[in-house]
């Protein structure tokens, strides 16, 4: 397909997001299983309403411009969520899991911020104003679950420095490493670290 001008560049990029956004509605309910933090878990779910309501808006914007909506696959996209699978079948503590879906999930959010941020900019040039504000409010819920996943790492992460002890000792089994709770963390982020990450979520398999 050849891209002439601007409006071309953001049908392609429209269509790209349309294809991203799809694939990511239907990642969700799986890393929301996988999750073994509840906290990790309810972040997921509504994320998943989100992005169904993302998709919803897309549709908006293919009306405003008279298109029907169709899917350009997205490359990105599932190469991020076949990385993000990749490690979940790795065998890992479950609190190094729950990091690896954060960083998956991360990764997923930024580049759909990146892809919002440039539709939002190109649909002002291109006069389409409604457009704009619909991009616009897509992004502040991409930036917000960023945000939100970013603190519950803060919390959740801190497990993971010890992994498989840290584990043991959520079954009350003796752990091998104990001694780290009295240890600070070599890299806490923020002042606002929760001091006992909840794990309390009931394992479904
Ligand atoms: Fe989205
Ligand atoms: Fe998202």
């Amino acid at each position: 397909m050849a891209l002439e001008n601007l409006r071309d560049l953001f049908l392609e990029q429209l269509k790209d997001i349309y294809d991203a956004e799809h694939r990511i509605t239907k990642a969700l309910p799986k890393m929301a299983r996988d999750a073994t933090s509840e906290e990790l878990s309810t972040a997921f779910e509504s994320h998943l309403d989100q992005t169904k309501e993302h998709v919803v808006r897309l549709e908006r914007v293919f009306r405003i411009v008279g298109e029907s909506p169709s899917k350009k696959t997205c490359k990105a996209t599932v190469g991020l969520l076949q990385e993000g699978e990749e490690l979940m079948n790795e065998e890992a503590p479950d609190s190094v899991k729950d990091a690896a879906l954060i960083a998956a999930a991360q990764k997923v959010e930024h580049y759909e911020m990146a892809t919002y941020g440039c539709l939002r900019d190109w649909a002002q040039l291109l006069g389409l104003g409604e457009a704009a504000e619909l991009f616009q409010d897509t992004l502040d819920e991409e930036r917000e679950t960023d945000k939100r996943l970013t603190e519950i790492a803060q919390s959740l992460n801190v497990e993971a420095i010890d992994g498989e002890a840290e584990d043991l000792e959520d079954e009350g089994e003796e752990a091998p490493r104990a001694e780290h709770r009295s240890v600070a963390p070599a890299r806490r982020i923020g002042t606002a670290a929760r001091s006992t990450p909840s794990r309390t979520k009931a394992r479904v398999r």
